[in-house]
C-alpha cells in the first residue's frame, strides 16, 4: 500500500496518524520480530530490485539523466549487495552478544540483546533516490521494525516507482511508502516514531530533529558538507586525477554527498594538477562534455540557478581554468575547475553539490589541516600522498565522517565501515551491521540464579558487613568470594 500525491490522494495528519497506528498494530503483534519475516522482506527487496532493473534505470534517467552504468553500479548493485550482506549475516547480528560480568554479581552471566525499536520513519533525498531510500530500509527490516519510507519528491519518477514496487513486493501491513513533499513530510513528522532516519541537508535536518525531540525520538541524520581533497606532489598524478574525477563527476556529476567539494594543493603543484585534470576530463567526457551521456544533468532549475550563482560570483568568475559551459534548457553544466579561489567566495561558503571543483592553494601542504579544520566537519576527507607521516597526521588531525587515503568515495563500498557524519555532517551511521544497530535497542540482560544470596547486601548494616563490602569494592578475591557466598 502506498500513498501518492501524484495520484491526488490527500495525505495529512489524519492519514499519517492512521498509518502509524496500523503499523504499530502489526509491530505489537510480534510479526516483524521473527527471523523468518525479516529474511522474507529482505529477499523481497532483493527480488524487486533484480526484477525491475530496467525500470529503475529508466526512472533514474528521467529524474537525473543518470547513465546506465552509474545507475547500475552505484544504486542497483550497491542495494543488492547490501541486501545480500544483511541476509547472510542476519542470524549472527540477531544473536545475543555474551559479555563478561563482574565479581560484584558473581555468579551471573550477561548478554546484550538487540531488540527492534518499533515503528520507524525513513526520509530520503533525491540524488541517489533508489539506494538512499532502500538502504536504510534494509537496516530497519533486518532489525525487525515496521517502517514508513518517504522518498524525495525531487526525484518523482523514482519515488513513484518505489511506491509501486514496495506496494507489490513487500508486506504492506508493516512496510509502507508515503510519497510527497513538505506537507506530507510535516504530517509524518508530527507523529510519534521510534526512530527517524533522515538523509538530506542540515536545514531540514534541524526541522527533523526538532520534531523528533517532541517525542524523545532518536534520529540518524545523514547530512552533507564540504568534503576536501588534499593533493601532495609525491603521488601517481594520473591515478590520483582519475580517482578525483570518478568521485566528483563520476558520481552523479558532483551531486553526491561524499563527492570532492574542493581541492587543496601547493601553489607549486597546482599547475601540474590542473593540466592532469584537463587531460583526463577530456579523455573521459570528450571535447564537448555538455553532450556526454556519462554525465548526469542538474536535478532541477533551482539547483541550476544556485550553481550558476556560485560561478557568477565576482570573486571567482575569472578563476575558471576548465569548463564553465552551461545549457539551461537541458539543465546541464560541464565539469568545471577553478583555480585559486578566495576562501571568502560564495563557492567556498556552502556545499557545492554539483560539477564545480575549486582548487585552493597553500605554500605548504600542512596548512591544509587548518583550512579544513576552520570549517564545519565534512562528511568525507581525502588525501593523496605517499608521505607516511602526512597520512598519519591527516587521520589523527582531520575530523570528518570518513577519511580515505589515495582515493575518493570508496569507503562507502566497505560494509564493515560505518557511514555517517560528525558535527554538521550528521549524527549516527549505517551500512552493514551499523544499519542493524542503528535500528536496534541494545538491551542489557543479566542472568542470576538463587544461589549465592549474600547477606551483606541487606540491612541491618554492621561493621563486619562494611568490612566485607569494602573488600568487595577494593578487590581481594578470596574475601570477595567468601562475602558473596555468605560464608563470613
Ligand atoms: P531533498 O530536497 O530530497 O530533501 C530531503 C528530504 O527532506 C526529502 O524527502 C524532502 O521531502 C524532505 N524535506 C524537504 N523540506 C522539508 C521540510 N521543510 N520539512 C520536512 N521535510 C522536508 O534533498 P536535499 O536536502 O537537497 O539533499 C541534498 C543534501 O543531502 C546535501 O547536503 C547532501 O550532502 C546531503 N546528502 C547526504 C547523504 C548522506 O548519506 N550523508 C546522502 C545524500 C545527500
Amino acid at each position: 500500500m502506498a500513498f501518492s500525491t501524484v495520484n491526488k490522494e490527500v495525505f495529512g495528519s489524519e492519514e499519517a496518524f492512521a498509518t502509524v497506528k496500523d503499523l504499530r498494530v502489526t509491530f505489537d503483534s510480534g510479526k516483524t520480530r521473527s527471523y523468518k519475516w525479516r529474511v522474507s522482506q529482505l529477499k523481497a527487496l532483493f527480488d524487486l530490485t533484480e526484477g525491475h532493473e530496467k525500470e529503475i534505470v529508466a526512472s533514474l534517467y528521467s529524474d537525473l539523466s543518470k547513465s546506465e552504468t552509474e545507475s547500475f553500479i552505484q544504486e542497483i548493485a550497491m542495494l543488492k549487495n547490501s541486501c545480500q550482506a544483511a541476509i547472510k549475516e542476519l542470524k549472527h547480528w540477531m544473536a545475543p552478544e555474551k559479555v563478561k560480568t563482574s565479581l560484584t554479581t558473581f555468579p551471573s552471566s550477561a548478554e546484550i540483546v538487540s531488540e527492534p525499536l518499533g515503528v520507524v520513519l525513513v526520509i530520503s533525498a533525491w540524488n541517489y533516490p533508489f539506494l538512499l531510500s532502500l538502504d536504510p530500509v534494509i537496516g530497519a527490516i533486518a532489525a525487525g521494525n515496521a517502517v514508513v519510507l518517504k522518498p524525495s519528491e525531487m526525484a518523482p519518477a523514482t519515488s513513484s516507482l518505489l511506491a509501486k514496487l514496495l506496494g507489490e513486493y513487500m508486506d504492506n501491513s508493516s512496510i509502507r511508502v508515503v510519497e510527497g513533499a513538505v506537507d506530507e513530510t510535516s504530517a509524518l513528522l508530527q507523529q510519534k516514531w521510534d526512530k527517524i532516519f533522515y538523509t538530506g541537508n542540515g536545514r531540514v535536518g534541524r526541522i527533523v530533529m526538532a520534531a523528533a525531540a517532541k517525542h524523545l525520538t532518536p534520529v540518524v541524520l545523514e547530512l552533507g558538507g564540504k568534503s576536501p581533497v588534499v593533493v601532495d606532489s609525491d603521488i601517481n598524478l594520473k591515478v590520483a586525477t582519475r580517482r578525483i574525477i570518478a568521485g566528483k563527476w563520476g558520481c552523479n556529476n558532483g551531486q553526491a554527498c561524499i563527492s570532492p567539494d574542493y581541492i587543496i594543493t601547493t601553489k607549486n603543484y597546482a599547475p601540474k594538477l590542473v593540466d592532469a585534470l584537463k587531460t583526463e576530463l577530456e579523455a573521459f567526457y570528450g571535447k564537448n562534455p555538455l553532450e556526454s551521456k556519462d554525465l548526469s544533468r542538474i536535478v532541477n532549475s533551482n539547483h541550476f540557478a544556485r550553481l550558476t550563482k556560485l560561478l557568477d560570483d565576482d570573486k571567482v568568475s575569472g578563476k575558471i581554468v576548465y569548463g564553465g559551459e552551461k545549457d539551461e534548457s537541458k539543465l546541464r553544466i560541464s565539469p568545471t575547475v577553478l583555480l585559486d579561489v578566495p576562501r571568502d567566495s560564495l563557492i567556498m561558503s556552502e556545499e557545492i553539490f554539483g560539477p564545480l571543483l575549486p582548487i585552493i592553494t597553500v605554500d605548504k601542504l600542512e596548512e591544509s589541516f587548518d583550512v579544513i579544520n576552520s570549517g564545519s566537519k565534512p562528511l568525507a576527507a581525502y588525501i593523496f600522498t605517499n608521505n607516511k607521516n602526512l597520512k598519519e597526521k591527516f587521520v589523527m588531525n582531520v575530523s570528518a565522517g570518513g577519511v580515505v587515503i589515495n582515493d575518493t568515495t570508496m569507503h562507502l563500498a566497505v560494509h564493515t565501515l560505518p557511514f555517517g557524519g560528525v558535527g554538521e555532517s550528521g549524527l549516527g551511521a549505517y551500512h552493514g551491521k551499523f544499519s542493524f544497530d542503528a535500528f536496534s535497542h541494545k538491551k542489557a540482560v543479566l542472568y542470576r540464579s538463587f544461589f549465592g544470596d549474600a547477606p551483606i547486601r541487606y540491612p541491618p548494616y554492621t561493621a563486619t558487613k562494611m568490612r566485607l563490602l569494602k573488600a568487595l569494592v577494593g578487590g581481594g578475591i578470596l574475601n570477595i568470594v567468601r562475602a558473596i557466598l555468605g560464608m563470613s
